[in-house]
């Protein structure tokens, strides 16, 4: 079997976006001897195509055909033998009769649904294009006893939606990236100190899911990629308090690089309770735009230093307008 040149044509037969990784065409160890399986993996982090193209000490690059985005996006990454799974317990998913797909994931963050859908849509085109029936496709660890990946995806289940899509050619799901709401959940993780008289904008140590770039590296700071709605629903844990005393809670816009304050979108007051805490939600609505950016804000106007818990928690979802 020659370069598998057509790669890119197969995977834009998902309907999902696709980007080809330059000079891919030539990409590999050797030509692709044969294709008699297709084998998924995680990557085990994240934002690291450039492993997956380039690969690392100890192996060089590819290492896979393809990386699949937690997006959705499908980038085509080589066209000849990849170095993703040896040894192996299964002939027909060997590096040299198998093609390898890699999904950006850190290996225990849940994936994304559009991941998933993205997952089983090429691997069905994939199917089709070689003649292969769902039942070769294999998890890693289905082929090789020692690899975990990928995790927490139901293999029979995943096989089932293949043979579906196989067998139901023609239509593609017509899925953009733009069309899904961007949701990010964010935990505070750790305690954080909110001085006597005055404030703290919690900072997220914690982070369940996300499209980047919708949570910037400082922390405290949720940020859209274009014009978006924003329902938001942060739960605020605060102790320390003197009980009755109130604090104030704010989702907070400000200037895209943090240093102008524009508004409070959405702010409320809170009344400690006879143990000094708040526990209380804070929903709100409001717009986005690539000018500025999204913070929670707990204002301490008590002459009591109060902090806020760690399990303090928010989810934004982000839509189109
Ligand atoms: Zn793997």
């Amino acid at each position: 079997m020659p370069w598998l040149t057509q790669l890119a044509d197969v995977a834009r037969a998902t309907g999902f976006p696709v980007t080809e990784v330059g000079e891919w065409k030539t990409r590999g160890h050797g030509p692709q001897p044969s294709v008699q399986g297709v084998v998924c993996h995680h990557t085990a982090g994240w934002n690291d195509r450039n492993v997956v193209v380039h690969g690392r000490p100890g192996l060089d690059g590819p290492l896979s055909h393809i990386w699949l985005q937690h997006t959705g996006r499908i980038w085509v990454v080589a066209a000849g033998r990849c170095w993703h799974n040896a040894p192996s317990t299964s002939g027909h998913h060997t590096n040299s009769a198998s093609i390898g797909i890699e999904a950006e994931n850190d290996g225990h963050t849940p994936w994304p649904q559009v991941q998933l859908d993205a997952y089983e849509a090429l691997c069905a085109e994939l199917c089709r294009e070689f003649g292969l029936p769902a039942s070769r496709v294999r998890a890693h660890r289905e082929v090789n006893k020692a690899k975990p990946d990928p995790h927490s995806i139901n293999m029979t289940t995943f096989r089932a939606h293949v043979a579906q899509q196989i067998t139901s050619p023609g239509t593609p799901i017509e899925q953009q990236e733009d069309d899904v709401p961007e949701v990010t959940s964010l935990g505070a993780g750790q305690d954080q100190d909110v001085p006597a008289g005055g404030e703290l904008a919690v900072r997220w140590h914690t982070e369940y899911a996300d499209d980047p770039p919708a949570h910037n590296e400082d922390g405290v700071a949720v940020m859209a990629k274009a014009s978006r709605w924003c329902i938001v629903d942060g739960l605020v844990k605060v102790r320390g308090l003197k009980p009755g005393t109130e604090i104030d809670v704010a989702w907070s816009r400000y200037s895209r690089d943090g240093k102008e304050f524009e508004d409070d979108a959405w702010r409320l007051s809170f009344r400690a309770d006879a143990n000094g805490r708040v526990e209380q939600n804070i929903a709100g609505q409001f717009g986005l735009n690539t000018k500025n950016q999204l913070r929670l804000r707990i204002i301490n106007p008590t002459d009591a230093a109060a902090v806020v818990e760690k399990v303090s928690m928010a989810k934004i979802s982000m839509f189109s307008r």
